[in-house]
């Protein structure tokens, strides 16, 4: 059980100047708002606002995002209009509120709707971001309590916290909530395969235990030696969905899973950082080829750290992570970090981050069909993003079996439409290759005007290519004024 009070000692922790006033008055709206009403657990319906607004307070976001926590259910499922919380709350509180009545629930209930539902979802996202946080902070403890949901809806909420918020998570950098979203909803979705890898988890476990606690402390020792002070030196134990799609790549063998237990050292900046990825490796070899750099090169998500996996004692292979604080934050929370800078440099953060999402409002108004609307999405936000470098290490970042092609039209229009070849990694490569991260592409292109082949739409993967691909194709020959971007 949550009470209001539980809330504000959290948010007075990291917000002492907060107005509780507020969040009091939210508070009580809410639980007159839904007064007499139960969750089909049994519990009062204010529970249910309570805990969405405390996950918030996890995230350590802003009074009106936790006061619109509370108020989230109250037009939607009261007599309590969004007019009256205007009037008592003020625009931003009620504005947030609308966001996530209008959001409603996504149905799988065809595709069309399905499609609608969507595109209203990234709308309210484009709007104000905070919605979708709520969102978030709403479905964990929907999620929670799923077992006394109907076992038919229970799937479907489970499925579409799988493929639908989790991913988004992710491309938020919310590395915390996606992980969390998705091992809630992992055993209503696959219930067998979760039972299966729980087990394993946990042999696997009980053996390496010990192992992981003696590298901890050699790593501790050697730290102290070489006088570089740490925050934390700890063992973090692969989630059980994020454990069960890695070891389907690796023949459903847990010993080829590398990092199911990775030791995390977090220092105070980056500079300390490169120095323990050096004492590491000179105390142990480093496999070939999986040392990463995500510092200079941060994936697309913003994630920071130093990756690197050793043959540590007894030749056991081990993978430590490295960051400083602030990128810690980041991987674990990202853009909910963002409301703990100042407003100027909030919006620009945020801005940055939420590019995809214009782009894909911007990809519904040009794509009428919403089944191929649909599977543009799917590509765009909900496939696994790789990120590949050109020669002067700018980062482009693509869906997963992009290749030289889709990576030249989102160079430039004229890139593609001139392409002849590519070099992947300064080895010549066919078009059609797909890409990995942290390739390193080249495009040759003629100095010809020329089109692009017809067969290049046979195995490009992105919408952004195929458009530019047709436009180019339509143009009549003996235009000499070429079209760019
Ligand atoms: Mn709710």
């Amino acid at each position: 059980m949550i009470s209001i009070d539980d809330i504000i000692n959290k948010v007075r922790e990291y917000d002492p100047d907060a107005n509780m006033k507020i969040i009091k008055d939210a508070y009580e709206f809410t639980s007159i708002a839904h007064a007499g009403t139960k969750r089909l657990s049994g519990e009062d319906y204010t529970q249910h606002s309570l805990a969405t607004a405390f996950n918030l307070t996890k995230l350590r976001l802003d009074v009106p995002i936790i006061a619109a926590g509370l108020l989230h259910d109250v037009p939607e499922d009261t007599s309590y209009t969004l007019e009256e919380i205007r009037k008592k709350f003020g625009k931003e509180i009620t504005k947030l509120v609308e966001g996530i009545t209008k959001l409603g629930t996504l149905k799988y209930r065809g595709f069309e709707r399905y499609a609608e539902n969507l595109r209203k979802m990234f709308m309210a996202m484009a709007e104000d971001i905070r919605v979708i946080l709520i969102k978030f902070a709403d479905r964990m403890h929907n999620l929670e309590t799923l077992e006394y949901i109907r076992p038919d809806k229970r799937r479907r909420i489970a499925l579409e916290t799988l493929e639908i918020y989790a991913p988004i998570a992710n491309r938020l950098g919310m590395g915390e909530i996606k992980g969390q979203l998705e091992d809630l909803a992992f055993p209503y979705v696959y219930p067998k395969e979760y039972t299966w890898i729980k087990k394993i988890a946990e042999g696997k476990l009980k053996i390496e235990k010990k192992y992981i606690e003696k590298i901890k402390k050699t790593v501790e020792k050697m730290l102290i030696q070489e006088k570089i002070e740490y925050l934390s030196v700890h063992g973090r134990i692969k989630r059980l969905y994020s454990l069960y799609k890695k070891i389907l790549q690796r023949d459903r063998d847990i010993d080829k899973v590398y990092d199911f237990i990775a030791l995390r050292i977090i220092v105070k900046n980056i500079a300390d950082c490169y120095r323990v990825l050096g004492i590491i490796h000179k105390k142990w070899t480093p496999l070939k080829g999986r040392i990463k750099d995500y510092i200079a090169q941060p994936k697309p998500n913003r994630y920071q750290s130093l990756h690197t996996t050793v043959f540590a004692e007894r030749g056991k292979i081990v993978e430590l992570q490295i960051r400083d604080l602030q990128m810690h934050q980041l991987a674990e929370y990202g853009i909910a970090t963002h409301w703990r800078y100042k407003e100027a440099d909030r919006k620009r953060m945020t801005k940055e981050r939420t590019v995809w999402i214009k782009n894909l409002l911007e990809l519904q108004k040009k794509v009428q069909d919403y089944k191929k609307y649909l599977s543009e999405i799917k590509i765009d936000v909900f496939q696994n993003r790789i990120f590949v470098f050109t020669p002067k290490g700018d980062v482009i970042d693509l869906p997963e079996h992009s290749t030289p092609i889709d990576f030249a039209y989102h160079i430039h229009t004229d890139i593609g439409n001139k392409c002849t070849g590519a070099l992947i990694n300064e080895e010549i490569a066919p078009l059609d290759a797909p890409l990995k991260s942290g390739d390193v592409v080249e495009i040759l292109t003629s100095k010809n005007r020329q089109k692009p082949n017809v067969d290049w739409l046979n195995f490009i993967r992105t919408n952004v290519a195929r458009e530019k691909i047709k436009n180019a194709l339509k143009e009549p020959e003996d235009n000499k004024t070429p079209k760019s971007t």
